[in-house]
């Protein structure tokens, strides 16, 4: 897979298994926090137990309305999920999750996201394993290993990157506006700083969080890693000042009227650039090797399942089974219009 090949990684396996992965529920991210927390500690072995506790904690944090599963999916008293919400409100009131719900946690995730964490349905395992399961009956134990430790070593920016993921997908669980995701995609803001729901503008998560990764979290000119660009961000790297979302074919074509192709202020045209390159760039005409490393940037998009993926599509006119062949097409024919009607405009 390009994406892997581009930067072989253990940060690249764990962007797989998060943003690449299927999601029924949304247990791979509280099992990736739970995971983060862990490797950030500099832990090699852990205890299920421990894992349970950490990983229902993730689950709680998240806000109490949000969907964790397709609101249209049966559920049974026993699903895990059920669980949570028969524990959540005594949880909170002591302010950690209670026994019944640990145990739930700890019987459930060896069975179900241990095994599926590492597993994507159309590459199959990822390169790097972050866990695996060893010794059995009371001795059976979680070791972490040293490629979690790699990743959480450097990880503000994949902590952000996870949680904007989990809110993508909890809001395409959501009964009031994941269906409408699903079939029409996210938005834009209009500062293009959050992914909003179409029509009623309800802000999902940060754009940048929701797009670095599928950057490899650098900048797109410069490859310099983004989260240490931006010492302003606080908790999400990415909400820093000097990380900018740029439009590799000029904004500035399309509003001068010159432009004769697809909307230039879309997902596929936007992308995370550092503030020195951004300003670099401003209108100069995006080389071909630049268009060429969006369309893989996009593809990477159009690889992860839900409302982004669909935006891609939408926008690129792409979908169905020839999708990667008309995303291609699609770049060829802005490539074309760049070459054959270039802008009158001078640069700014
Ligand atoms: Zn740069």
């Amino acid at each position: 897979m390009h994406f892997y090949r581009a930067e072989p990684t253990a940060r690249t396996s764990w962007r797989l298994a998060i943003l690449m992965g299927a999601n029924s529920r949304t247990y791979k991210f509280a099992l990736g926090s739970a995971l983060l927390d862990f490797g950030r500690e500099g832990r090699d072995s852990i205890t299920l137990n421990e894992l349970g506790q950490a990983y229902a904690r993730h689950l709680l944090a998240r806000d109490g309305g949000a969907a964790q599963a397709p609101t249209s999916s049966r559920m049974s008293d026993t699903d895990f999920l059920a669980v949570l919400e028969r524990e959540r409100e005594e949880s909170v009131a002591i302010r950690q999750p209670t026994e019944k719900l640990v145990d739930a946690a700890t019987r459930a995730i060896p069975l179900m996201v241990m095994q599926k964490f590492h597993n994507l349905r159309d590459i199959g395992q990822v390169a790097h394993t972050f866990y695996r399961l060893e010794g059995r009956g009371r001795d059976r134990h979680v070791r972490l290993t040293p490629a979690l430790r790699d990743v959480a070593a450097e990880s503000s920016g994949l902590t952000s990157e996870l949680g904007a993921r989990w809110s993508i997908v909890e809001a395409s669980f959501d009964a009031e506006i994941g269906r409408r995701l699903l079939e029409s995609g996210v938005e834009l803001g209009a500062d293009l700083t959050d992914v909003v729901v179409p029509i009623r503008r309800v802000p999902v998560t940060g754009l940048r969080s929701a797009i670095a990764g599928f950057q490899h979290g650098r900048c797109f000119y410069c490859r310099m890693p983004l989260a240490e660009s931006a010492a302003n961000g606080g908790d999400d790297p990415y909400a820093g000042r000097d990380v900018h979302v740029d439009h590799v074919v000029p904004y500035s074509w399309m509003k001068s009227g010159s432009w004769r192709g697809p909307n230039l202020n879309h997902l596929w045209n936007l992308v995370l650039a550092c503030a020195s390159c951004n300003l670099r760039k401003s209108a100069r005409q995006p080389t071909a090797s630049e268009l060429e490393t969006l369309l893989e940037r996009n593809n990477a998009i159009a690889n992860s399942p839900h409302p982004l993926r669909r935006t891609i599509d939408i926008t690129m006119s792409a979908s169905g089974p020839d999708a990667a062949v008309r995303r291609k097409q699609f770049m060829v024919a802005v490539q074309n219009t760049i070459t054959d009607g270039r802008p009158t405009c001078s640069p700014v």
